[in-house]
């Protein structure tokens, strides 16, 4: 097959590239970061903006100075720049700021308890735990299952949506899993939500730094409610996420975390909310995170997300084919099937711990990666093929072997030349240790 060529200039915009890092043998290697799902190392855009920004740093919304009124209006204007970026309307939904999607997931079901009372929230079999636990027990909560190659079952969403029968208030799914990779279709799913008079929050954090996203207008059949993601899995440093969602639902009820910032007149038996979205951003803002996530967001648009989706989609697909060579490898979900999938990819090596492939990476190659259940365990279970109860027998007893799997995930710098040397090793690794 044609793959697309290296964009070698990409790794020129990132921090921290030629770190050199030790080896087992007592040498020092440059350090390949295929741990991209887990977060991404910042552009150096990002760093120069906030080094830029530095002689105005000042406290946003708290100061009549110049530079604090300089802040705010930065702050400001960051929202409408995120939106953008992601197709959101900015008349009809808000922007919120927060620490990051855990943050924004866990905001957001402490929101809707007032609006969805006893209503159903369905989550999916393949979730982040992030977008899982935040649902349960404060709602109830069942599970949208997995077809035979791990991708939700729209089948299995209809019969639930019909099961409920108009019960179901949110569907709460990834737009791409961490584990596999697989991009869900967000628009069909959310068509067939408010078909049935549910709203849908797409957890973006594995998508929106990959592939182009469109939330659309509320007017659309097939758009998408509630939007959360990371800036530290887009190049931009951590400590800054966001939550968007329609406005009507931000304008009622009290916010979930209180104190400076959330309110407009307070006496010792009176309390008026601010407006959203101040309502729901309590403490000082966090003025630098989010001018990260807004040059990250002007840098991957300068970039191309297209472009960025198909060269990290070819080096997906330039890896499947060359871990068919690496002995004893056992590949998880449907590898054919690359259309719909981030640069996700999880792996065994049968008969070897998975602790012990990912150390190996490191120690003898420089190669980061991720092993263990990556805060799916449910999701990783069924891959596994593990009973509940053998899942917490394995867990709780320190003396038998985690059950997990090894994940490599790729940014938009990373290169065919990287995975060659990853696969070369992954091969001793497999033929050495067997
Ligand atoms: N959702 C998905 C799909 C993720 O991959 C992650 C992190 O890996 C999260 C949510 C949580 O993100 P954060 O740790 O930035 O809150």
């Amino acid at each position: 097959m044609q793959y697309i060529k290296p964009y070698n200039h990409y790794k020129a915009l990132i921090a921290g590239i030629d770190t050199k890092v030790p080896l087992l043998n007592g040498s020092y290697t440059t350090a390949i970061n295929f741990d991209n799902a887990a977060t991404t190392p910042p552009f150096l855009a990002v760093l120069e903006e906030l080094m830029d920004f530095s002689p105005w740093y000042a406290s946003v919304h708290r100061g009549a100075g110049y530079k604090s009124q300089f802040s705010s209006k930065l702050y400001e204007e960051a929202r409408e720049s995120i939106a953008n970026f992601v197709g959101a309307d900015s008349s009809e939904h808000t922007v919120v700021f927060v620490k990051n999607t855990t943050e924004a997931i866990n905001k957001l079901s402490n929101r809707l308890l007032e609006i969805y009372k006893d209503g159903v929230v369905l989550s999916t079999c393949m979730e982040h735990h992030s977008n899982d636990l935040p649902w349960r027990n404060k709602y109830k909560v069942d599970y949208i299952e997995l077809d035979k190659d791990g991708r939700l079952s729209l089948e299995d969403l209809k019969k639930k949506l019909q099961h409920y029968d108009g019960k179901v208030k949110l569907v709460a799914v990834t737009g791409a899993s961490n584990v596999t990779g697989y991009i869900n279709p967000i628009h069909e799913i959310a068509e067939m939500a408010h078909g049935h008079g549910a709203e849908i929050l797409v957890d973006g954090a594995q998508l929106v730094p990959h592939t182009p996203v469109d939330m659309k207008s509320l007017k659309d059949p097939g758009h998408i409610d509630y939007l959360v993601f990371s800036g530290h899995k887009m190049y931009a440093p951590f400590g800054s996420g966001v939550l968007i969602g329609p406005k009507k639902t931000f304008q009622q009820g009290s916010p979930d975390c209180v104190g400076g910032g959330t309110v407009e007149l307070v006496t010792h038996d009176y309390i008026k909310w601010q407006p959203p979205p101040s309502k729901e951003e309590a403490g000082t803002p966090n003025i630098m995170g989010v001018l990260a996530i807004v040059t990250s967001l002007k840098m991957l648009k300068s970039l191309g997300m297209e472009a960025i989706d198909a060269y990290e989609k070819s080096l997906t697909q330039y890896t499947l084919e060359s871990l068919k060579n690496v002995p004893h490898i056992q590949l998880y979900g449907n590898p054919h099937d690359i259309k719909d999938r981030v640069s996700i990819i999880p792996f065994n090596i049968e008969g070897l711990p998975h602790d012990i492939i990912a150390n190996a990476l490191s120690q003898e190659g420089g190669i980061a990666v991720r092993n263990g259940c990556f805060c799916a365990q449910p999701y990783v279970q069924r891959l596994l093929n593990v009973s509940n109860q053998e899942m917490q027998q394995r867990i709780a007893n320190p003396t038998l072997p985690h059950p997990g799997l090894v994940r490599v995930s790729f940014g938009l710098y990373n290169t065919y030349d990287e995975i060659d040397q990853f696969i070369s090793l992954l091969c001793k690794i497999s033929v050495n240790r067997k």
